[in-house]
């Protein structure tokens, strides 16, 4: 846990500032139970990170949907908003947070009550034809049967999530670079940084003078480069807190 007097000061800046965001990555949702993909419990020692190709998802739809539906809805379904996720809700509620720029597609922000998410990565919630546009909630569709078709056109549907090889979904991207150039503070919720173009959001944020808060066990690649105060702790704990010295 970091000490209180950096929290404080954390809470202070905060405060003070008219426009806050916070930018948050898988390590925001390890508490809810969803592993991140890097590190040594991440994704990617099972998995082959090959599974979310978009090449592979044409030319083998079931074998891809096989590992999709294992990793993302078997494991995500039963996921609960944590207390981080709360405190970001309730930041906004009081006005004390503009908006969240998200790398995470678990729609937990939105379970939590935030209003203003801008989810870079698309959202696992929803599923997409990609043939004729049409989204469907996941809830909607028997994934017991893969690959799940479209009702419409009965084209193979995708996670509207995005793959390797996509483009960032663009009123996302747009909306979290003016956000980001617009923050005064910026609060980074685990992320290792290392995903791009993701992670030049809080890099944008910085370059246009705002102050940057990170929340995080371990350093990630924002810590020596754009971090001014790192609240080193786990996000559950360190959001906890944080709420109380915004009160
Ligand atoms: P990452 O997997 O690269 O890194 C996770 C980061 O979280 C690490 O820096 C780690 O130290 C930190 N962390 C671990 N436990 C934490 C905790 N309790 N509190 C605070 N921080 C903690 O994550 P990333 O940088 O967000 O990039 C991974 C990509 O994977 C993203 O693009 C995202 O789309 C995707 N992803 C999403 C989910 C999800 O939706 N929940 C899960 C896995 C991966």
């Amino acid at each position: 846990m970091p000490e209180n007097i950096l929290i404080k000061e954390a809470a202070v800046l905060i405060k003070k500032s008219d426009y806050n965001i916070a930018f948050t990555g898988a390590g925001i949702s390890v508490e809810s139970g969803i592993p991140p993909f890097r590190g040594e419990h991440g994704l990617w020692n099972k998995y082959d990170p090959h599974v979310l190709d978009l090449d592979y998802f044409f030319s083998d739809p079931v074998g891809c949907w096989i590992s999709i539906r294992e990793i993302f809805y078997d494991f995500f379904s039963e996921s609960k908003p944590n207390k981080a996720h709360l405190a970001l809700a309730e930041m906004e509620r009081r006005g004390m947070l503009k908006s969240i720029v998200t790398q995470n597609i678990d729609n937990l922000h939105f379970e939590a009550g935030n209003k203003t998410v801008y989810e870079f990565h698309g959202n696992s919630k929803k599923l997409k034809c990609p043939i004729c546009g049409k989204i469907i909630p996941v809830q909607e569709v028997d994934l017991k049967e893969l690959p799940p078709r479209c009702p419409d056109d009965n084209n193979v549907l995708k996670p509207d999530f995005i793959f390797f090889g996509e483009g960032i979904p663009p009123d996302a991207y747009e909306m979290s670079f003016i956000a980001a150039k617009k923050c005064k503070v910026c609060i980074i919720i685990g992320s290792t940084g290392e995903v791009v173009p993701a992670s030049y959001v809080p890099n944008t944020a910085k370059e246009f003078g705002a102050t940057i808060i990170e929340v995080n066990p371990e350093e990630s690649l924002f810590t020596k480069r754009i971090t001014d105060i790192h609240l080193k702790g786990k996000a559950g704990k360190v959001m906890s807190e944080l709420l109380r010295y915004l009160d």
